[in-house]
């Protein structure tokens, strides 16, 4: 549908934008399901009242459609996904080629940087981390790199066995395929494309994406959140201030079995990799980079009053554009203890509010 009358400025004589008024409230109206009211999309309101349809016709013209509102969604556009756009028929060979450039580039990147983080990772003394097998940097490394170069299959220019793997875990976390599903597929792959170089597995496409560097570390804890089981303490067998046992009693020397478990996914390399690809990476400087000011729509966290203000008390930190802010949440938690089933997973999770979705 075309939009581009949303940007008109001379609202009350042009036919281009009343034809637009015309066809957006169409739309509205279709989708309403006989309601008199819809959201108000005007530069005022922000969709965020619901308001007669002839009123908001008349804001329409009077105030003007909210610019920043492209998708649809509040009045029947169906909400189209990213990937989809990208995708359609018309640029795939274009799309595909760019997504296994890209990732030359990006394997050029992690090699830079792997190499200059090594020595620091191999200070960290997470004692406990050796439950995960920890392959060392440079073997996963080459390793991706050589599947990286490999053709998909002999004569395939399109795909390595790398890009085949990234663009098929993608559609299998975009869509939420069971782990069963995948593996279905893949073995279907298999059979009707003997000479492909797949992975046999969902397990085995993941350890291939492990070598881009995503694991996290187990730590033990005590069973009563006094310690972590970690660097001094990371030897003692029970807790030095409430002395309560590291392990589930009654098991076996051999196959012990921690009470308490923290997961560690280290943030560092995670920010890194936000800006290793270069659309991500363009994507997490454009608050400061290019995002309109001066408008008063709230749009991303960098409009706020406590960014500016933060920005304000440590320049040096606002004027490089690569900064990042993040925020920190968490769930399960049980204050008057008056939930019926208490949680056993307490996730805490920091959120890249630089970015630009
Ligand atoms: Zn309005
Ligand atoms: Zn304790």
């Amino acid at each position: 549908m075309d939009k581009s009358w949303m940007n008109l400025t001379d609202r009350l004589r042009s036919p281009a934008y009343a034809d637009g008024v015309n066809a957006f409230l169409t739309l509205a109206r279709n989708h309403s399901q006989g309601s008199d009211r819809i959201r108000c999309p005007c530069r005022s309101c922000c969709n965020n009242l619901f308001l007669p349809i002839r009123i908001v016709e008349t804001h329409l013209f009077l105030i003007g459609i909210n610019p920043n509102y492209t998708h649809w969604i509040f009045h029947g556009e169906e909400e189209t996904r990213r990937f989809n756009d990208d995708d359609d028929d018309s640029n795939t060979a274009d799309y595909a080629d760019e997504y296994i450039d890209d990732m030359n580039h990006m394997l050029d990147d992690i090699r830079a940087s792997t190499s200059f983080d090594v020595p620091q990772d191999h200070g960290n003394p997470l004692a406990t981390s050796g439950e995960i097998p920890d392959p060392s940097p440079s073997s996963s490394f080459d390793q991706l790199l050589e599947d990286a170069r490999r053709p998909l299959f002999a004569g395939c220019t399109k795909f390595s066995k790398l890009s085949f793997i990234v663009k098929l875990l993608h559609i299998k976390t975009l869509d939420g395929w069971s782990i069963k599903s995948f593996d279905m597929l893949l073995s279907l792959l298999w059979s009707a494309f003997p000479d492909a170089e797949l992975p046999h597995s969902y397990e085995e496409s993941r350890s291939l994406e492990r070598g881009l560097g995503f694991n996290y570390h187990k730590i033990h804890a005590c069973p009563n959140d006094c310690i972590l089981f970690w660097k001094e303490n990371a030897n003692l067998d029970e807790c030095p201030k409430c002395k309560a046992s590291r392990w589930v009693p009654n098991t076996h020397k051999a196959h012990r079995i921690p009470q308490k478990v923290l997961r560690h996914f280290p943030l560092k390399p995670r920010l890194q990799r936000l800006f290793v690809s270069a659309k991500i990476a363009e994507n997490m400087r454009w608050h400061k980079e290019q995002r309109p000011t001066g408008e008063a729509i709230l749009r991303h966290p960098a409009d706020s009053e406590s960014w500016k203000r933060f920005d304000e008390k440590h320049s040096w930190f606002a004027q490089d554009a690569r900064n990042v802010r993040l925020g920190m949440s968490s769930d399960g938690f049980n204050p008057f203890n008056n939930m019926a089933k208490p949680y056993s997973i307490w996730p805490v999770i920091l959120v890249p509010y630089s970015i630009w979705l």
